[in-house]
């Protein structure tokens, strides 16, 4: 099985202040780190780590930004095609982070709304039934409902990430093998959270929704099947920045490396995969290693 991750690649530029701004307010930061992100990337840095042959299809403009995401990104086990635009500017994520771990992010999504659907079509063509497609809220509506429905007529398990949110995402939920949400997107595309969340998108169509709920855990369910709850692993959180996306990337490579769908063990795989990026801080640079994520992996 292989993974082939169709989102954004950004920069994360990270700043350290006391506290959010209230609207209207300025306010000190200092900068904390300046790193690769973007929820595709991230999910697929995090996803190829952990030994799954991962594809990432994304778009950059042709500026700093792109060159460093360049060189950082061939730094991991990926299999890349990074279409460069040329009068597009790179996006980039500003992140604000409090002392007690808490974050608040802007996305620019320039490029991933750029994203040549030609060049993520070609790179699906590659793929065969079983394999995963795993996509997230960043790309535009039409691009990323054609994507799926492709990777579905090709018989590929589609995982989506419905964030950040958009108004496009209800006419996906047929097309959505297993959705990953946390609690705001949960509250705000469910109307509620927990069991009715996963009731009301398992009626849309989703086999498998995983809720994630920071340090309450996550739960996992499954359509006439079980629900279950993981604890989150303790850790001592300085900067939740890519929380979520270590925990979908590490669940979908726990699972695909062991030939299925979702089960508890993917999930528990997740959860601590997520306590060692919250550890740390920046996006990449604190994710789990090749390392780290094998020995989670035996577990
Ligand atoms: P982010 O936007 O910060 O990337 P998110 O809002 O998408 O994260 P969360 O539900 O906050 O997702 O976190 C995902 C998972 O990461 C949780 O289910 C949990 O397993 C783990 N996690 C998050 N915060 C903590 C924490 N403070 N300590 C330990 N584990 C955590």
């Amino acid at each position: 099985m292989r993974a082939f991750v169709i989102g954004n690649a950004a920069i994360d530029e990270t700043i350290s202040v006391d506290g959010l701004p209230e609207p209207g307010v300025s306010i000190l930061g200092r900068i904390a780190s300046r790193d690769l992100g973007g929820k595709g990337t991230n999910q697929a840095v995090v996803m190829a780590r952990g030994g799954l042959e991962t594809i990432l299809v994304s778009a950059t403009g042709d500026d700093f930004r792109s060159a460093t995401i360049r060189e950082q990104l061939a730094e991991e086990p990926l299999d890349l095609r990074i279409s460069r635009l040329a009068g597009i500017s790179t996006d980039f994520s500003m992140v604000l982070t409090t002392p007690d771990g808490e974050n608040s992010i802007v996305t620019t999504t320039e490029a991933a709304e750029a994203l040549p659907l030609e060049a993520a079509l070609a790179a699906l063509s590659e793929a065969s039934s079983g394999d995963f497609l795993v996509m997230q809220g960043n790309l535009g509506g039409e691009t990323t409902e054609t994507l799926l429905k492709a990777g579905r007529a090709r018989g590929m398990v589609t995982a989506f990430n419905p964030s950040p949110l958009r108004p496009y995402f209800e006419r996906l939920w047929p097309f959505i093998d297993i959705a990953f949400l946390n609690e705001s997107e949960s509250l705000s595309l469910a109307g509620s959270t927990g069991g009715k969340a996963a009731e009301a998108l398992h009626a849309k169509g989703v086999r498998q929704v995983v809720l994630t709920a920071g340090t309450d855990g996550a739960m996992l369910s499954t359509k006439g099947g079980d629900f279950i709850h993981v604890p989150a692993v303790k850790a001592k959180a300085i900067d939740t920045t890519g929380a979520g996306d270590t925990f979908m990337g590490a669940a979908l490579a726990s699972a695909a490396l062991r030939g299925g769908m979702l089960d508890q063990r993917a999930i528990s795989h997740a959860s601590a995969a997520s306590a060692l990026t919250v550890a740390r801080r920046g996006t990449r640079r604190a994710f789990p290693s090749r390392d780290e994520l094998a020995a989670i992996f035996a577990g």
